[in-house]
């Protein structure tokens, strides 16, 4: 502010005289002037200029300097200049009014140059301090308001800030939510059956390889096993369904686990096995009478939807399980106490014995040689002359197999065929017995020119497999044997366990021509009654109402029965293990047209029989 003499001054008055004195003053001072003859004038004015000050006279026509004050102040880009009124030294009352108006000063006349100039430039110091204070109290409410505006920017950010973490935080904590519950249930499912919320076999190991890890057993803890079967379970499944085979499980495992309540624990190692280790039983006895339980409890129907199930279980008992270095031996073990149960008729419990598994190891290593033996091709064909009981005539034979161990020579059909059919090689066996028989039949036809037949036996396990009868067909056909010369031989007890699945597959044999033969009729008992909805051709009644034929009168009624029946339904009968001329005269009077045995002929290798027919037809001819 040295410079203040470049400020605008604005003279308002009527008087020339005031005017010029003014303007003298002013100009030799230095200021710009502009000058107003009445308030009308400068008011007119102001929207064109900007005076820094003005000197305003009172009284003055057309508007008085009032008047223009009052304006100038009501006017918000005009209040702010300073005004200084120019009044008479006696007029107290105008000096208090302009004051009031809003004037900042005022100056009596006659003007003093010094006094003038000297308000003028402290008014124009004054106007100069006072807005620079209020630009920089501008600026400063500015600065405030930026600073705010940014303080509370700041403020949203972090409360933006602050919300997303809050949010972020909570998905965090419900991923890791979600990754703990998952994990929980990994570990579940790692270690239990889903469908019965027992331990699975994964949990059993390692639970049998840490009892077997404890360093000093307690002696009286023995830890015995119970490995529990459900008797005839595959039958249950496919006469019921799967869902109702499920809803058996479940219900069998919470029977079990109440039997078994805090003494033990359980796991399902898999369809319908389940394994119990006894923790708390201390005893042989206490063992056994936890078996009997479960099997008791198990023995009580299972309402399950519409149905009343009705079961039984075999359970095999390894008692001390601590005797063991591995866990797949203490399984090993209780598998083959339970197959124990299971042969000694179902519906009981078994207690591990050293003979049950050194038969146990030879059956295993039976298998082992039996598959080898298959490959090797081991094995080869015997035939039993089946002859009329009338004229004695050889009508045809049954091929029976037989297995030439490398170590332990002949081996029974009694003996491997039920391993063979356990470990699924059976179907391999019948059918290659079957092609060697016909072909072998097929060369004896020719060479004798005899009308003979051939009953191959075959197990009827292998009707669940796959094209096995496309595969009975194509070898029969391959052989060059007329279809009608052969006769597949199936055991009763398979004919009523396959009925319903295993008819159809008999009806398309039967529908190739080649026959269907029952065997070993009798031993079922109960199809006698259901013999008219077997479609088959020949029936074989088993050795063992032979054997009694003649002796006892009961076994001779059923047999009487039987072949009537029999014929009643056109099929033919064959009487099996005729071995006395008793037998024999006794089958003929009852009207058996067939029969085998040792009395006409044991099973003979092929060269005998090769033989024996040509004995036979040489004797014929004579
Ligand atoms: P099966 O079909 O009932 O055969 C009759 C069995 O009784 C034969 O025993 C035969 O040697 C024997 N046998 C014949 N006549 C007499 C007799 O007068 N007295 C006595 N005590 N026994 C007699 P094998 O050859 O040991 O066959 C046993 C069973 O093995 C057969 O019973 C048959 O069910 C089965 N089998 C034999 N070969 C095969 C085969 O290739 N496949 C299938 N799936 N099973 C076969
Ligand atoms: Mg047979
Ligand atoms: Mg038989």
């Amino acid at each position: 502010m040295d410079n203040l003499e470049s400020e605008l001054i604005l003279i308002v008055d009527d008087n020339p005289t005031n005017l010029k004195l003014l303007f003298g003053f002013l100009k030799e001072a230095g200021f710009k002037i502009l000058v107003a003859r009445n308030g009308k004038n400068a008011l007119e004015k102001m929207p064109h200029i900007k005076p820094d000050l003005i000197l305003l006279d009172i009284r003055m026509p057309e508007m008085d300097g009032f008047e223009l004050c009052r304006h100038l102040k009501a006017n918000p880009t005009t209040k702010e200049i300073p005004i200084i009124f120019l009044t008479a030294l006696s007029d107290v009352k105008d000096k208090v009014e302009g004051l009031t108006l809003g004037a900042v000063d005022y100056i009596t006349k006659p003007l003093q140059q010094e006094e003038l100039l000297s308000r003028v430039r402290l008014h124009l110091r004054l106007r100069y301090l006072t807005r620079s204070l209020q630009e920089k109290n501008q600026h400063l409410t500015e600065e405030i308001a930026a600073r705010k505006a940014v303080e509370s920017e700041l403020q949203e950010l972090n409360r933006e800030l602050e919300q997303r973490i809050a949010k972020r935080t909570e998905e965090l904590y419900l991923t890791l939510q979600n990754l703990q519950t998952r994990e929980q249930q990994l570990t579940y499912e790692a270690s239990h059956d889903l469908l019965t919320g027992l331990y699975n076999r994964s949990w059993l190991m390692n639970r049998l390889s840490e009892i077997l890890k404890i360093e000093q057993p307690q002696a009286h803890k023995k830890y015995p096993v119970l490995f529990l079967d459900i008797d005839r379970f595959k039958s249950i499944n496919d006469s019921f369904g799967h869902l109702i085979g499920d809803e058996l499980i479940k219900n069998v495992s919470n029977r079990i686990k109440i039997c078994v309540d805090s003494r033990g624990e359980i796991a399902r190692l898999g369809g319908d096995e389940f394994l119990i280790i006894l923790t708390e039983a201390e005893n042989i006895q206490t063992v056994e009478a936890t078996a009997s339980h479960i099997l008791e409890e198990l023995q009580q129907p299972f309402p399950i939807g519409n149905y009343q199930v009705v079961i039984s279980a075999s359970i095999g008992i390894v008692f001390s399980i601590l005797d063991y270095n591995n866990c797949t031996a203490i399984l090993r073990d209780a598998d083959i106490a339970m197959y124990q149960a299971k042969e000694s008729g179902k519906g009981c419990y078994r207690v591990l014995t050293p003979q049950m598994q050194s038969q146990a190891l030879e059956r295993i290593q039976l298998e082992t040689d039996l598959r080898q033996g298959i490959e090797q091709e081991q094995f080869c064909l015997y035939y039993q002359p089946i002859f009329s009981i009338y004229d004695k005539k050889i009508v045809g034979f049954e091929a029976l197999s037989r297995w030439l161990h490398p170590q332990y020579g002949f081996i029974q059909p009694t003996k491997f065929i039920p391993i063979a059919e356990k470990i699924g090689l059976i179907g391999i066996l019948d059918i290659s017995a079957l092609k060697s028989a016909c072909q072998q039949v097929k060369i004896w036809q020719e060479e004798f020119e005899m009308p003979l037949t051939v009953n191959v036996n075959f197990s009827a396990i292998q009707f669940q497999q796959a094209g096995v009868v496309e595969k009975i067909i194509r070898t029969c056909h391959q052989s060059g044997l007329s279809p009608s010369s052969i006769k597949l031989e199936i055991t009763e007890s398979a004919f009523l366990e396959t009925a319903h699945a295993g008819t159809k597959i008999l009806e398309q044999i039967r529908s190739q021509e080649i026959k269907l033969c029952i065997d070993d009729f009798g031993t079922g008992y109960s199809s006698l009654s259901r013999l008219h909805t077997f479609p088959i051709d020949t029936l074989k009644i088993d050795r063992s109402f032979v054997s009694s034929l003649g002796y006892n009168s009961d076994t001779t009624a059923i047999v009487q029965t039987i072949i009537s029946l029999a014929h009643n339904l056109g099929i033919d009968v064959v009487a099996e293990g005729i071995e006395t001329t008793e037998q024999l005269e006794k089958l003929k009077d009852l009207g058996c047209e067939f029969g085998q045995g040792y009395l006409f002929s044991k099973p003979l290798p092929s060269e005998k029989v090769t033989q024996l027919l040509s004995n036979y037809s040489n004797r014929q001819g004579d």
